[in-house]
């Protein structure tokens, strides 16, 4: 008989968890309290770069990653026929001169964490206007070859499409106020199922005690006089500062990393910085349009990695931080390997506790 899962959370996690479920033969249906799409997933830049952020994120976040870009990506974007922007160009890191620490903190963790070094260069000035003409106010780079980008909002709007027209019931609207094995509760109806997957970001506080909100700021251009061909990084003292390019001249500039559950609209600082850090980094950006800013809250817990909380008929996954688009794939791979082997075979144990550890 056909196995009937019920997700709770339409964020990228609950997108793409229904799909790998749908096509493993189960019969899905998706519930979210919001109407229009307006989570985390839907503000996120698109950052595919399991490396280049290795000084920040635990190396499991790079296998998570590598095995998503490599893998899981290329294949989803398949199967969703419309044409996504993805483009893996690789990445770049840079830095102002004054921020020499900064990059030999960032070079000696290179160095120390990517055993591989195929999976960056150092680039030496001639190499790196080779790739980026743009680039011509610094004097070295970090190339990471292998790093993608994706655009996310068609990405969200994508899976929809894609889940409604294979019949999947996707209930919008529809607060959860309960959720236990094998049961979901809205206020209009109680839904029994086989499986239940809670995907609810910052809405699954109950169930993940330390999951706590980072609120991330960034700002939408369109800059005609710059030519950027993939995301540069600029290493900050204090910030995780990126700019993402997307096709037509559009680029993102992101993001804060505040700790504060925020909603609220860009602050006066953050425009501030990340426009000087972009305006620094190519001078075009001077005469670019700020076309929106979004600001959202990553659901981050206290390791900064994701948890997978288990029990029989009920599936809880949350904590993907800055790295949601960048490591869900490989989640959802790792969770239906679970469900399939009854646990036995799993590569990320690390990443998973059981319902009755995490209550006790
Ligand atoms: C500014 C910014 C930039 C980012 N850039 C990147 C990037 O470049 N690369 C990358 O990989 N990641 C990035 N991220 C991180 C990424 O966006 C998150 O990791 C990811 O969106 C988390 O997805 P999620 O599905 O777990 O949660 P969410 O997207 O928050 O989805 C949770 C859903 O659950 C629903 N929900 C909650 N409670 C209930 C309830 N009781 N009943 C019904 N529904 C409920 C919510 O309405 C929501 O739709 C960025 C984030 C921000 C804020």
């Amino acid at each position: 008989m056909m196995m009937q899962a019920g997700i709770v959370g339409m964020g990228i996690m609950g997108r793409l968890l229904a799909l790998a479920l749908h096509n493993a033969g189960w019969k899905v249906s998706l519930f979210d309290e919001q109407q229009a799409d307006n989570n985390c997933s839907s503000t996120a830049a698109g950052l595919l770069t399991p490396f280049s952020e290795c000084d920040k994120a635990d190396p499991v976040i790079a296998r998570l990653g590598q095995e998503s870009v490599t893998h899981y990506w290329p294949t989803i974007l398949q199967q969703l026929a419309k044409s996504i922007y993805f483009q893996q160009a690789g990445c770049l890191v840079v830095h102002h001169p004054q921020d020499k620490a900064e990059w030999q903190h960032f070079s000696q963790r290179l160095n120390r964490k990517l055993v591989a070094k195929d999976y960056f260069q150092h680039l030496s000035k001639d190499r790196l206007l080779e790739l980026e003409p743009g680039l011509d106010k610094f004097a070295t780079a970090y190339y990471f070859p292998a790093e993608a980008q994706i655009d996310c909002q068609s990405v969200m709007n994508s899976l929809k499409k894609y889940l409604q027209a294979q019949n999947l019931s996707l209930f919008f609207n529809n607060p959860v106020t309960a959720l236990t094995s094998r049961q979901i509760v809205t206020p209009i109806k109680t839904y029994p199922f086989d499986y239940v997957f809670d995907c609810r970001g910052m809405g699954a506080r109950t169930v993940f005690s330390d999951l706590r909100a980072v609120r991330g700021e960034l700002i939408h251009l369109y800059a005609p006089e710059v030519q950027l061909h993939r995301p540069i990084r600029f290493l900050h003292p204090r910030y995780s500062l990126y700019i993402v390019p997307r096709p037509e001249h559009n680029y993102l500039i992101g993001a804060s990393e505040v700790e504060s559950e925020d909603y609220s609209s860009i602050s006066v600082r953050t425009s501030l910085e990340l426009l000087t850090a972009a305006y620094y980094v190519h001078s075009g950006f001077a005469e670019a349009r700020i076309i929106e800013t979004k600001t959202h809250c990553r659901p981050t817990l206290a390791s900064h990695l994701p948890r997978i909380h288990y029990q029989e008929g009920l599936i809880a996954v949350n904590g993907l931080y800055r790295h949601g688009y960048l490591i869900a794939p490989a989640l959802v791979a790792e969770i239906l390997r679970a469900l399939k082997t009854k646990q036995q075979d799993i590569h990320y144990p690390e990443l998973w506790k059981s319902y009755d550890h995490c209550f006790s």
